[in-house]
């Protein structure tokens, strides 16, 4: 008896390896339990190619609709697989094309087992990192001055008014200038999306960022962080989570010290640097989900590693891999857990709950891919390739859910 899902998940098919993986995980865990309707997008990257792309942008706005998504990797193009694939161009990053349509934002979170101690000693629970992917130094111009001269901003408004001049150095030799900028908007969506994350996780929020001395551009930011804050302050209330604003050098002294179980929203530089300290202070990209939240609220799950060209090279000469596909189940029973909890089903959430239990489970039992051997404590003495993994976690799955229904026999499934 299989648990009917009320409305449809966007589900977006990717490349290589994952590919693989991705069809594994839907046939072995997924597809057996759930009467669920998929609204199917291959983001492939043939079929983008024959598409000329618009098969991404119908995959976003499928997202928007149904509220919920779930991708797998896919290769974003660069010369070599132009040639590789004979594509008519490089086309655009699948992720930064759904990024731009759905506005959204992204939260990385590390997936934890008892077996893998993080690098630091207090961190129990996830810590989140949310990125503002727009503007700063991203989309900063400068450039180098040979000598003596004057650097000044300067702003011309619109229609009337006269230019604002503001001078920025007196160069009396060589040296460098940057202009940067962000906007109120992307801010605000950026804030939106870090507030609808940590209401949808229950976990606290904290914002960093350095307006000591930004007294301007940083203060902007924790402004209207503040503001959001407090229109949100009853949501935040009822969900028994709160807002706190540090400056960027606390947030880094607290957060080694601190237990885990927060939303960390960095700007954009910080984002891209601390990202890659948790990630790394966590244990490995296999085990690393990641989910883009629009401002109003529609969720695309996906694991954050890529399509592991490698693994798949070996796979298509026949050889056997050993692909962590923890991160890719997670992107599912993320998406599942999520349009569960937006059709008040709550045994859809049940299941995505016992989905994740069963592949912990079996994690901490011993049972991993090549690429958690050496983390692990103790040390496994072998591991699985990339279909048995998963056979094995569908194994734990069904004994799981067999479990379930003796302690609800009333209910059809869960
Ligand atoms: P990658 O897929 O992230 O893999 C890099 C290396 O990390 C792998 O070769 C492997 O190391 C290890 N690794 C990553 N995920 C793993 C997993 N699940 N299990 C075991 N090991 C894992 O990066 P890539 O191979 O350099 O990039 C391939 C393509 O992915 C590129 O075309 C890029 O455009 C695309 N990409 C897509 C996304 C996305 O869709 N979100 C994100 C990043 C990259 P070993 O080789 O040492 O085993
Ligand atoms: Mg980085």
């Amino acid at each position: 008896m299989k648990i009917p899902v009320k409305n449809p998940i966007a589900e977006l098919d990717g490349d290589e390896m994952t590919r693989v993986i991705w069809a594994f995980i839907k046939d072995k865990l997924i597809l057996p339990h759930l009467d669920i309707e998929l609204d199917y997008y291959d983001l492939g990257i043939k079929e983008r190619d024959r598409t000329d792309d618009a098969v991404t942008v119908a995959a976003a706005k499928a997202i928007a609709r149904v509220g919920v998504g779930v991708k797998c990797a896919t290769i974003t193009p660069d010369a070599d697989r132009v040639g590789e694939y004979g594509l008519k161009k490089a086309w655009p990053s699948p992720n930064g094309t759904l990024r731009g349509i759905l506005d959204g934002t992204v939260f990385r979170k590390p997936i934890l087992v008892r077996n893998i101690k993080p690098a630091v000693r207090s961190w129990e629970k996830p810590i989140v990192i949310g990125r503002h992917a727009y503007g700063d130094l991203y989309k900063a111009v400068d450039f180098a001055v040979h000598g003596a001269g004057l650097a000044e901003l300067v702003f011309t408004p619109a229609g009337t008014g006269s230019p604002t001049r503001l001078a920025i150095h007196e160069f009396s030799g060589p040296g460098v200038i940057m202009g940067m900028h962000n906007t109120d908007a992307s801010i605000l969506s950026f804030a939106k999306a870090c507030f609808a994350y940590a209401l949808s996780e229950r976990i606290d929020i904290w914002f960093a960022a350095k307006d000591t001395i930004s007294k301007t551009y940083h203060a902007r930011f924790k402004d209207i962080f503040a503001a959001e804050a407090a229109r949100r302050e009853g949501a935040l209330r009822a969900a028994g989570i709160s807002y706190r604003y540090l400056l960027i050098d606390d947030a880094v002294a607290q957060v080694m010290k601190h237990p885990g179980g927060i939303l960390w929203a960095c700007t954009n530089y910080d984002g891209d640097v601390f990202s890659d300290m948790i990630a790394s202070g966590f244990g490995s990209l296999g085990m690393m989900t990641s989910v883009l939240v629009s401002p109003d609220g529609a969720f695309e799950y996906e694991a954050a590693h890529g399509t592991v060209r490698r693994h798949y090279y070996e796979h298509l000469k026949g050889n056997p891999t050993s692909t962590n596909s923890v991160a890719s189940i997670f992107a599912w029973s993320g998406a599942i857990r999520k349009r569960g909890e937006l059709d008040a089903t709550p045994e859809v959430v049940r299941f995505a709950d016992e989905l994740e239990r069963a592949v912990i489970g079996i994690i901490e039992a011993g049972i991993v891919t090549k690429d958690l051997v050496a983390l692990i404590e103790p040390r496994p003495s072998g591991y699985e390739d990339t279909e048995l993994f998963i056979d094995k976690a569908a194994a734990e799955l069904d004994r799981a859910l067999a479990r379930a229904l003796e302690r609800h026999p009333a209910s059809s499934s869960l």
